[in-house]
């Protein structure tokens, strides 16, 4: 038979799953001998019955909830709805705060323009009793009409003090709002109360505390979820009134800082208005509540391997737990308890992986560059990523405390148990050492074209491509050579012990050009009457001619498609020789110093196996070379820039060539889906409409495709690996920073993923996360 309702006591923590966790927990609290007010749990299953039958429920649904008010009101020898002695109920979500998503709960549901009276009766205290009222009035306008707050406040702020005339006037107007834009009065039937609140606030999980609450809740009110969870029935506890009592909260740790140790709040009857709600005087005016809270916060931290919440009253001297459940806390906290967790032998260290979330990476970073660089930060990470527009250094901090201890325990944890390396993807030599820093195990992409190209750089490259002769351009190439050499020096030296991914020069012949138009603005100026006679501009504007010339003959229709990448080397090969021996020149140095080093040189766009062939043969070519006149050895590998869908297509053959895959994913999903990773969030808008498709809610620029781009990739591993069994594959996109894309890369077998330097420590939890 389908059960509706749980008593608590009736409950287990093996009913969770039926009863929800606060349900579970407090059932279990009353099994270890603990007071917790009366109450029981409405399962799903009968909330649901009160959604979709508009608030009738089935014969022994009805049935079921009399039952247990009935028991209630045995237990604590008050009557609902009773005009003296009245049994009033606080109705809850039994989802805890960490997945909540609005205020979900409605206490003194009961109270009307009687039983306020019996409740003042039984505080003796007609002030409280009509705050209350007061109070619930508001909260069921809320929640049970979605009357927004704003329109209660307007009416409560015009209450200067507060005495039981003005506060009766509140209510009074509190009905009439609640009547006019409920299009209903305020139930005096409790029996109705109660069912519009349980609904209320089953519904309430679902919608999130936003603008448009109000309309969700008018519209969308009868509708079930599956995923929602039971609602909590208490009884009312008073710890607002009366000698020796009071209520407070509780955490188990501090929740901003994760130190061990009972924290919280206190406000003792009548010390509302008073400033010292500290647990200490708790602990001094009630030493064995006080003994007794920690014993019960330390027994549920224990049990269940998470920093507590827990509120509780104090009625008449007797404590009462409320509720218990799992803390919000903040992501230091977050942390640091969930490493005390696994020296305390309460959580594996698979657990404690699994509990982080990309928000606490982001968060800790921050925090932790904050705290050891507080005069010079502003709070900026040293590992910003910034575009490097000359050669002086960026403002990177060198300092070895990238990451807090606590991070840094659970990143080497994630290293014992992922199976995926973590690479970088660099654009500047000092993004190398960042990077180590964070625990790249290697470059998976450096992007030389972010190196040639900077500012200082850039008049040399265009000198060079402009030159009318080869020789000219090999003397250009010179000046160059030792600039890339050092950057392949200090790179080889902060990965000594990894492999470094370099994919030679991948950039679009248009910028590597001048701007046309800017030219030819400057012929005009040289062309006027006025400078015919002047020597100097008329040599300025004949060299100007010839530029413009070189400039319009390399114009290309659509250079995204045109001589990029792996086929720039057949307009200008020179280059590429200049970058191989680069390479070799600063490995062979590397290797001098006694660096392990192990250049894999990437050829990008590959879409034809023999481009990677004629591209393999140059790598070779150079190396032998250079290796030969330098009398050393150096491994190295070559490997093809998955990113064309053709490559992925003939991956068999690609294989042949290529000692690694790496994939381009942000290119490939460009040239998957057929448009620019710039333009999709207006491509998507059409997409977008009525799906849950991941590819489509997401970008897929910032997400994998994995439903289609995923699929090539796959593909191509696995066909790759029939030619080549141990092909390196790997990822080098910066779409793929994402658990489910991680999970996915880890799945199909991938060797690495590699990411920007600051998305390194996520991406090393998330690949244990996926091998767990
Ligand atoms: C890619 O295409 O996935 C890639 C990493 O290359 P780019 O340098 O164009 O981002």
């Amino acid at each position: 038979m389908t059960k509706r309702v749980i008593l608590l006591e009736e409950g287990t923590a093996e009913m969770k799953g039926l009863m929800g966790s606060k349900g579970a927990d407090l059932a279990e609290l009353i099994h270890a001998g603990w007071s917790v007010p009366a109450g029981f749990v409405v399962t799903t299953e009968c909330c649901r019955e009160f959604c979709t039958r508009l608030g009738h429920l089935s014969g022994e649904g009805e049935e079921e909830i009399i039952n247990a008010i009935r028991h209630l009101e045995q237990q604590t020898g008050k009557f609902f709805g009773h005009s003296e002695n009245p049994l009033l109920l606080a109705v809850r979500t039994d989802q805890d705060r960490a997945s909540a998503t609005a205020t979900q709960s409605l206490l003194n549901v009961g109270l009307n323009d009687v039983t306020v009276e019996g409740l003042a009766r039984q505080t003796g205290d007609r002030l409280y009793a009509l705050q209350c009222y007061l109070d619930y009035l508001e909260e069921y306008g809320q929640l049970v009409y979605a009357i927004p707050s704003e329109f209660f406040t307007k009416i409560s702020s015009h209450v200067k003090g507060r005495d039981e005339t003005e506060l009766e006037l509140t209510i009074t107007e509190f009905k009439y709002l609640i009547e006019g834009e409920g299009r209903n009065p305020f139930p005096q039937d409790v029996q109705i109360q109660f069912k519009e609140a349980v609904r209320a606030v089953y519904h309430s999980q679902r919608i999130k505390a936003s603008r448009s609450q109000d309309e969700i809740m008018r519209k969308s009110y009868y509708i079930s979820s599956e995923q929602s969870a039971p609602v909590l029935i208490q009884t009312m506890m008073h710890g607002k009134c009366g000698e020796s009592s009071g209520t407070g909260t509780i955490y188990t740790c501090n929740p901003l800082t994760g130190e061990k140790g009972i924290t919280g709040q206190y406000v003792p009857t009548g010390n509302a208005s008073q400033t010292d709600h500290s647990l200490e005087r708790l602990r001094n005016d009630e030493p064995e509540l006080y003994t007794s809270l920690l014993e019960i916060g330390s027994q549920l931290e224990t049990h269940k391997g998470e920093v507590q919440e827990i509120t509780f009253v104090i009625e008449s001297g007797a404590l009462y737990v409320v509720q218990t459940q799992p803390a919000r806390l903040s992501s230091t906290a977050t942390l640091r308890s969930t490493v005390d967790f696994v020296h305390e032998g309460l959580l594996t260290k698979e657990d404690a992986l699994l509990r982080i979330e990309p928000a606490h990476i982001t968060e800790v970073l921050k925090q932790h560059y904050t705290d050891s660089n507080s005069e010079a930060s502003n709070g900026h990470l040293p590992i910003q990523i910034q575009p490097v527009t000359n050669d002086e250094c960026p403002a990177y901090n060198n300092s070895d405390s990238l990451l807090s201890a606590d991070l840094q325990l659970l990143l080497n944890w994630a290293d014992e148990v992922k199976e995926l390396k973590v690479l970088a993807n660099i654009d500047h030599p000092l993004d190398a050492r960042t990077s180590r820093l964070l625990g790249a195990e290697g470059i998976g992409l450096c992007r030389t074209e972010n190196m040639l190209l900077s500012p200082a750089r850039l008049p040399f490259v265009q000198k060079m491509i402009l030159a009318d002769s080869e020789s000219e351009r090999r003397r250009g190439l010179e000046r160059l050579l030792p600039m890339q050499q050092s950057d392949f020096e200090q790179i080889f030296e902060a990965m000594d012990g990894y492999p470094v991914t370099i994919r030679l020069l991948d950039s679009p012949l248009h910028e590597l050009l001048p701007d046309l138009g800017v030219l030819e603005k400057r012929r005009e100026w040289l062309q006027a009457e006025e400078w015919q006679e002047k020597k100097d501009h008329q040599i300025e504007l004949e060299e100007l001619e010839r530029v413009i010339r070189r400039v319009s003959e390399l114009h290309e229709h659509n250079p995204t498609l045109g001589q990029q990448a792996c086929r720039l080397s057949t307009v200008f090969p020179e280059i590429v020789d200049m970058q191989l021996e680069a390479i070799f020149r600063a490995a062979v140095k590397g290797i001098r110093q006694g660096w392990w080093v192990r250049p894999e040189i990437m050829i990008p766009q590959i879409g034809h196996v023999h481009e990677l062939q004629v591209m393999r043969d140059l790598v070779d070519h150079v190396a032998d070379q250079v290796l030969g006149e330098e009398k050393r050895h150096c491994h190295y590998r070559v490997g093809a820039m998955i990113e064309a869908p053709r490559a992925a297509l003939t991956a068999t053959h690609i294989a042949r060539q290529a000692d690694f895959f790496s994939f381009g994913t942000d290119e490939l999903t460009e040239m998957t889906f057929g448009y620019s990773r710039h333009e999709a969030e207006k491509r998507l808008l059409l997409l977008q409409r009525d799906t849950d498709s991941r590819t489509v809610t997401n970008n897929p620029f910032h997400v994998l495709d994995i439903e289609g781009v995923g699929q090539l990739i796959e593909m191509a591993v696995v066909q790759g690996r029939i030619r080549k069994p141990n092909l390196k594959t790997g990822i080098c996109g910066e779409n793929v920073i994402d658990l489910e894309s991680i999970t996915f890369c880890h799945r199909i077998g991938l060797d690495y993923v590699s990411c920007l330097p600051e998305q390194i420590p996520y991406a090393r939890i998330a690949a244990a996360q996926a091998a767990i």
